[in-house]
């Protein structure tokens, strides 16, 4: 399966939930959790695309994150992944977006009132021998390790 057109999951801390007549409703019914469905569908397919097993450690990197605009990164697995842009005890918004089975995404908050640079997601996979987690593609170019103990292996034999 190959995602070609590009797909939005967002969701937002701010009630999105409506009366009938499509005003803003005065009681929240818990449309946060309506709205993350969408995401959990959107992730989901980016990891059965990529094959993504439920523990394999996922590298997130930016390049503009906080007031500081500073670049960060983060490791998480597909078990935490839909709330590891999520923010503590403030409000935020977060676009998901899935092209070409890219997922990347951006975050607006308090204070990132433009927005984040774009979050980066790549699947790694632990080195079969030192545990060491390796980029997908390189884990399997190595035939399931590192380049440094695949090399190891390879001057042993
Ligand atoms: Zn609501
Ligand atoms: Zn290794």
């Amino acid at each position: 399966m190959t995602t070609t057109e590009k797909l939005i999951a967002s969701v937002t801390t701010d009630c999105l939930c409506e009366n009938e007549d499509g005003t803003p409703s005065d009681e929240c019914f818990d449309c946060y959790e309506w709205q993350k469905d969408w995401v959990f569908e959107l992730l989901g397919m980016w990891q059965v695309a990529n094959k993504i097993d439920e523990d394999d450690p996922i590298l997130i990197e930016t390049d503009r994150l906080g007031w500081r605009n500073a670049s960060a990164f983060k490791w998480t697995t597909m078990l935490d992944l839909h709330s590891a842009l999520s923010l503590d005890g403030g409000d935020f918004r977060i676009e998901w977006y899935l092209e070409n089975d890219t997922l990347t995404a951006r975050r607006w908050s308090h204070d990132e009132p433009t927005g984040t640079g774009l979050f980066t997601f790549t699947h790694h996979r632990g080195c079969d021998k030192c545990g060491v987690p390796v980029k997908a593609d390189v884990y399997n170019e190595e035939l399931g390790f590192c380049v440094e103990c695949s090399n190891d292996y390879f001057e042993e034999n």
